[in-house]
């Protein structure tokens, strides 16, 4: 279409003239349809009514005097005009408050995404340190488990060790004892054996002593007779009955005989 204006060619969905600057929607007001005015935007619904009382306006304003076609005309240009102006302010402020809303939006969604990113970051990392953690405590129940083993392994072998030192320590302390036993006995032993020799000693003695008297005795017997003062005019051994002991005189054999003396009929003088 070309420019009410300055007559130039206008490329379509254009909102000011490319030559003039003049704004279209108010310039085509009156000649397109108004659904071409709210067209660049969505928000239509109170433009819509402001563009529908301006034909009302309009209405009243070209049936009412009759002027000249110029006037009228100019006149409507103007209002609408006015009316588009106010609309396009309305509506960039509209743009200006949705599109501020918006950055604020993107701003916190972005500020989100960081957050998110962040805490995401954060997860990572605590995921890491936990992994790290547990591998530690992992290699640390080793070390203990290990420890462990070891300990009740040295336990093991010094409960060994300590039953074999116990049971040596037994078999040893029974041996100290029954050596100790031993050696009593053997001391006793050797007492008794000492007491037996001492006894066998003056059992000796003894009998070396009783032989001796034996000796005295049997040589008495066979040399010594005796002579009691009792008139018989017998003599008598030692051991006969008729000896008394009393009163009497010891001879040998030969000189009791050559004293006139004679053996004793019941003894015979003889052992
Ligand atoms: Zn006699």
């Amino acid at each position: 279409m070309t420019c009410i204006k300055c007559g130039k060619e206008i490329p379509d969905g254009e909102l000011f003239c490319p030559s003039c600057s003049l704004n279209l929607p108010s310039a085509y007001s009156d000649t397109a349809e108004a659904p071409r005015v709210p067209a660049p935007a969505g928000r239509m619904q109170k433009p819509v009514p402001v563009k529908r009382t301006a034909p009302q306006m309009q209405g009243p304003q070209v049936q009412a005097p009759r002027r000249t076609g110029l006037s009228i005309a100019l006149a409507i240009v103007s209002i609408l005009l006015a009316a588009s102006l106010g609309f396009l302010a309305w509506q960039y402020g509209n743009i200006f408050v949705e599109r501020n809303r918006l950055r604020t939006r993107e701003n916190a969604i972005v500020a989100q995404e960081k957050q998110i990113e962040d805490l995401e970051q954060q997860i990572k990392t605590l995921t890491t340190e936990l992994t790290e953690t547990e591998q530690m405590l992992a290699a640390r129940n080793e070390t203990i488990k290990d420890l462990q083993a070891q300990l009740s392994g040295s336990q093991s072998s010094q409960t060994q060790s300590e039953f074999d030192l116990s049971n040596a320590q037994a078999q040893l302390d029974q041996l100290t004892e029954e050596n100790r036993q031993l050696l009593t006995m053997a001391e006793d032993l050797e007492a008794e054996i000492a007491a037996l020799e001492e006894s066998k000693a003056s059992l000796e003695t003894a009998l070396d002593r009783a032989k001796s008297y034996e000796e005295k005795a049997n040589f008495m017997d066979s040399y010594v007779v005796f002579v009691e003062d009792d008139g018989t005019g017998y003599y008598h051994t030692y051991s006969c009955i008729n000896f008394t002991r009393n009163k009497f005189w010891a001879y040998s054999r030969k000189l009791a005989e050559a004293n006139g003396y004679d053996p004793c009929p019941i003894c015979g003088g003889r052992p």
